[in-house]
């Protein structure tokens, strides 16, 4: 007997331990515990043993019985707690609450005002071109008429990957690159990230341009300022008065930085303009005749103008925007408002 109630204790701990749902709990107290349970009935065949054993053996059968019923109630009550877990999970969702709304992206607003420049210039019959960022020390350079030495150099601050490549400082590469596979007349933008070691509130070491040309015969200053003229009455949607300012650039004669009247005070003078009236928006020139020789392109047949102009430049105008480095710190409160 004693045998019997051992093996009957071991396999009622084995059956409670695997235990995980409340009717398998019942099940469980019916068979080992219940009134016709198997302790009941080990504990009636106590009528049959020998009066000497008997005291021991009752002894022995309760305190299993008392340890299992122990068992049983910790197995009871930890079914229980994670019941109610299941429960309060079920009772935080609740489904009557409006849904959550899915935020729809937007453009960054360089890409933007990017896109915008080239819907422009591609109304006025230009052609959209992209060139590579990494680029050659000969078109970014050399085949601009800015040979190596050349003190204009220093005004790029560079990176350099190797004494022949370089990150473009400027989208003027695609200038050469064009010409060289391309007969005029051509008229093309080329719209690229640009990088330059510098970094300021005005600077950042990448930011974007616009390169725009147009070669033809009998090209003048006139059509460049046409040109412009138009590109700054669409972008800043009213008529601004344009100032060119004799300025110099290698790969340009003669060359000009463009001023527009202030977006901000209209020319009255304020912080932005620095009370000059004139914000500066581009740089550009006629196309430098040695430039043309070195696409094989004769200078006494063609002439041409380009320019280039820095998107952030322009977006910080259009937007009133005071420090560049707000493009770049993805800030969703500044750029949610574009
Ligand atoms: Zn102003």
């Amino acid at each position: 007997m004693e045998h019997e109630l051992q093996s009957l204790e071991r396999e009622a701990r084995q059956e409670l331990a695997a235990i995980t749902a409340n009717s398998q709990l019942e099940e469980f107290r019916i068979r080992f515990l219940g009134r016709k349970g198997q302790f009941s009935t080990i504990l009636r065949k106590l009528g049959s043993v020998s009066d000497e054993d008997r005291p021991r053996l009752g002894q022995l059968a309760n305190t299993i019985k008392k340890e299992i019923e122990q068992l049983f109630e910790h197995r009871q009550e930890a079914i229980r707690q994670t019941a109610s877990t299941a429960v309060d999970t079920e009772a935080r969702l609740d489904l009557s609450l409006p849904g959550r709304v899915a935020e729809i992206g937007r453009l960054h607003p360089v890409t933007q005002i990017m896109q915008e420049i080239c819907t422009i210039f591609e109304n006025l019959g230009f052609s959209v071109a992209e060139g590579p960022d990494v680029e050659q020390d000969y078109y970014n350079f050399e085949a601009l008429n800015i040979p190596a030495h050349h003190p204009a150099r220093d005004m790029h601050d560079t990176f350099y990957v190797s004494d022949s490549i370089l990150l473009r400082t400027h989208t003027s590469p695609m200038q050469a690159r064009i010409m060289e596979t391309r007969q005029p007349p051509l008229r093309v933008i080329a719209p690229g990230k640009v990088y330059r070691c510098d970094s300021d509130i005005t600077h950042t070491p990448m930011f974007h341009q616009v390169e725009g040309f147009l070669v033809d015969k009998q090209v003048s200053f006139a059509d460049l300022k046409g040109v412009l003229t138009v590109f700054t009455q669409k972008m800043f949607e009213r008529d601004l008065p344009l100032r060119f300012r004799p300025s110099f650039f290698p790969f340009t004669e003669p060359s000009a930085e463009v001023d527009i009247a202030c977006v901000i005070c209209g020319g009255e003078g304020c912080r932005v303009c620095k009370k000059s009236g004139w914000l500066e928006i581009l740089g550009s020139g006629m196309i430098d005749p040695e430039v043309f020789r070195m696409v094989g392109y004769d200078p006494e047949v063609y002439s041409g103008f380009a320019f280039g102009l820095g998107v952030e430049r322009i977006a910080m105008l259009k937007y009133g925007i005071d420090d560049i480095r707000l493009y770049y710190e993805n800030d969703q409160r500044f750029l949610s408002q574009f």
